[in-house]
């Protein structure tokens, strides 16, 4: 077992920004990333989420996001990024190092690791929520012949030419995928609530409201939500076309999941070749169990980054800050309450 002042968990945004400020006041830490490459998260969209169509992200602290051609894909360029950023700084980053379990070892917390144990006097975990897509269940998914996939899995449009793919789910992903694959294939689009498209530039007051809303969760103890999701759906100029042609006209939920398909209530039915679920993420923190953080609940009380359980671990790019911008102020406003706590500590020893 290894002792070190901070464990970071997680290189994404939210990660490599707790590290830069870390290393910053010299704080003695190690970043363990389970990926095999830098990019966090961006590392594992698909291919065909080009940079030019995401909704913005924000630079990492102290080294701009280099100007690039739109068309690149959104996972290329971001792990490029990352990657010269974590070389130039010279970050303490291991991977690939999965981190199985967090637990209360009395004076320090203790980090078990497909590379080790470490016993830290504090841990920053920047996890995200890639490695933890949510599949919603419906009555007779095992009867299914077809594919069933997630947004996690989705490599582009290509695999589905000529079949037929139901997509589910109301957010940003799914329309993406139905303006995709209604180019080499047939598409029914299904969400649960009718989708909100909007012409409104998004503002910085929505984004504002919608952070302080998952923010408002969270203290509370709720599970939080996501802030992403809060945007609505834009009116692009694709997004348009597509309403006029009919790919996102959108019917209700089915009630089940057949053979061949999927089924409504009133009878009617969809043929499909694959059934692929839009249906969001949830944070991946199943290695944080051991410290039994869940209140009533269902969620993780925070105040601020710092979990209200267990004051020595702060959760970044975690509910209202689970955006590239909510990551770089996570992640600074962690690192700073974490040396504040090692400084109190060294304290007690005098
Ligand atoms: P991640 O980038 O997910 O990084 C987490 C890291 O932790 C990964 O490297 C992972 O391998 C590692 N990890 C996970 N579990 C373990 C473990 N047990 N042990 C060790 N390592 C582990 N935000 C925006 O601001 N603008 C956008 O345009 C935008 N588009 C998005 C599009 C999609 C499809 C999605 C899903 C999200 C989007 N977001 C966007 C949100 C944004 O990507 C993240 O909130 C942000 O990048 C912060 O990332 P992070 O550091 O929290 O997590």
């Amino acid at each position: 077992m290894e002792l070190i002042d901070v464990v970071v968990i997680g290189a994404g945004q939210a990660g490599l920004t707790a590290s830069y400020h870390l290393q910053r006041s010299g704080t003695d830490h190690v970043l363990l990333d389970r990926g095999t490459g830098p990019g966090g998260a961006w590392r594992d969209r698909w291919p065909s989420l080009r940079l030019g169509g995401v909704h913005g992200i924000h630079s990492l602290p102290g080294s701009a996001l280099p100007a690039t051609d739109g068309a690149r894909p959104a996972s290329e360029v971001v792990s490029e990024y990352f990657g010269r950023y974590e070389q130039e700084l010279e970050l303490p980053v291991l991977r690939p190092v999965k981190v199985d379990a967090v637990r209360d070892g009395g004076e320090r917390l203790v980090v078990e690791s497909s590379a080790g144990t470490w016993a830290a006097r504090a841990v920053i975990n920047a996890t995200g929520t890639w490695e933890n897509p949510f599949w919603p269940h419906y009555p007779g998914q095992h009867l299914f012949t077809g594919r069933q996939l997630h947004t996690a899995d989705y490599r582009g449009p290509e695999e589905f030419r000529g079949q037929h793919v139901v997509v589910v789910g109301g957010g940003i992903s799914a329309v993406e995928h139905l303006l995709e694959i209604s180019e080499v294939a047939g598409t029914t689009w299904v969400t649960r609530r009718p989708p909100h498209f909007t012409d409104a530039a998004f503002t910085p007051e929505d984004g504002r409201a919608a952070v302080a809303e998952v923010e408002r969760r969270v203290r509370e103890g709720l599970p939080p939500g996501s802030v992403v999701s809060a945007t609505g759906l834009p009116n692009s100029p694709a997004v348009i076309a597509a309403r006029e042609s009919g790919v996102l006209d959108r019917l209700p939920m089915f009630q089940r999941i057949t053979a061949g398909g999927v089924a409504w209530d009133d009878g009617s039915e969809q043929r499909a070749d694959a059934i692929l679920w839009a249906t969001g993420f949830r944070p991946a923190i199943a290695h944080l169990a051991p410290l039994n953080l869940r209140g009533p609940g269902g969620g993780i009380r925070l105040d601020g980054t710092r979990a209200v359980r267990e004051p020595r671990l702060h959760l970044v790019g975690y509910g209202p800050s689970a955006s590239t911008i909510g990551a770089n102020r996570a992640g600074r406003a962690a690192a700073r309450e974490v040396r504040a706590l090692l400084r109190a500590g060294d304290q007690d020893w005098l």
